[in-house]
């Protein structure tokens, strides 16, 4: 049985970097493998981490996350 109806989530680069620019940082990366495939982000502060396109732009159920050390505070 297909499940047509579950629509994966596609993102790009571009799509990254406008979200990073949404919120006042920048995307580093320079390839997009998938969503899963962990990107270098930097916010405004200054701060790097790597996520993935997923657990940024976030899924369903969950929220997607910014910074962890500007959220985690
Ligand atoms: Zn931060």
């Amino acid at each position: 049985m297909s499940d047509a109806s579950k629509k994966r989530r596609s993102f790009d680069l571009k799509d990254m970097q406008e979200h990073a620019a949404s919120k006042g940082g920048k995307c580093l990366a320079t390839e997009y493998k998938n969503s899963t495939y962990r990107l270098l982000f930097e916010c405004k502060c200054s701060h790097k981490w790597r996520a993935t396109p997923l657990e940024i732009m976030g899924k369903k159920n969950k929220p997607g996350i910014w910074c962890p050390k500007c959220e985690g505070q």
